[in-house]
């Protein structure tokens, strides 16, 4: 799916791309995050992408149906908000929307409905729309954006795929990398592959900060863990859950990425058995 358009926020781009090309798109997302995190942006091209008629990637931002998505005159992309600034869609409004739904689309094959500040509805509006989601018609997809999504009433919730986002150069893609790096790293452990513990401990680097460290260290004893409980190697795995508490011990104090790695190669493949 042709998502550049959002900026940052790699891994919903890619959870959304995969299940295009696998199960295909939901009929209903949550979209949620802080002002200035793109969900408008998202909702926007998630809704091109299912109205779009051109070929190959969608959305391909030229076909008719795109450009009268981005101008905003899409006939099949309704955008509904509260009645004046400020305030949250009403339940009229959604009773509206459920009546407009069943008329087939204009132009597409469906139907889009971008609901602006859905965290701010009242239980009585947020029930209005269950019916709709759950047994709405095929053709009709709802985005809807929260700032939070848990101002979302769990019955919307369940009914919905949810997608948060983060401002773009957040501390997403930290987080994210982090935790590919633990994934790599109870890998190499597990596989007992000195080379490859090596190779992926250098990526420890000096820079990292003592925090960083030992957020690193608890995702690593995390997924350790996680593949003991598999049937991984119990014996070994436990050893190096053991070896990375003393490490974060160590991580407490004044030590580097370089010496973390060092003594986790050591304490691996070293230390007497
Ligand atoms: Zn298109």
């Amino acid at each position: 799916m042709n998502l550049f358009a959002l900026a940052g926020n790699e891994r919903v781009k890619e959870q959304l791309s995969q299940q295009e090309k696998g199960r295909g798109l939901s009929h209903a997302y949550i979209i949620s995050g802080p002002a200035g995190s793109g969900r408008h942006t998202l909702a926007r091209l998630l809704g091109s992408a299912m109205l779009c008629t051109g070929q190959g990637e969608k959305p391909c931002g030229i076909c008719v149906s795109c450009q009268k998505a981005a101008k905003g005159i899409h006939p099949d992309m309704t955008l509904i908000s509260g009645s004046e600034p400020g305030k949250p869609i009403a339940v009229d409004q959604v009773r509206a929307l459920r009546a407009d739904a069943y008329i087939r689309p204009n132009e597409g094959e469906r139907k889009v409905y971008l609901l602006e500040d859905a965290d701010q509805m009242n239980p009585s509006a947020q029930n209005a729309m269950l019916k709709l989601l759950e047994e709405g018609p095929a053709y009709a997809v709802f985005l809807i954006i929260a700032g939070n999504a848990g101002g979302l009433l769990q019955t919307v919730r369940s009914r919905c795929e949810e997608t948060a986002l983060i401002p773009a150069g957040e501390t997403e893609e930290t987080d994210w990398e982090r935790r590919k790096l633990a994934e790599k790293l109870a890998a190499a452990l597990e596989r007992a592959s000195e080379p490859e513990l090596l190779e992926t401990a250098m990526a420890l680097d000096a820079k990292r900060g003592r925090e960083e460290l030992s957020a690193l260290l608890d995702l690593l004893e995390e997924e350790l863990a996680l593949r003991a409980a598999r049937d991984g190697d119990r014996r070994r795995l436990m050893r190096a859950v053991e070896l990375v508490r003393k490490l974060r011990g160590a991580a407490k104090l004044n030590v580097n990425g370089g010496q973390l790695s060092g003594w986790l190669c050591a304490g691996m493949f070293d230390a007497p058995r």
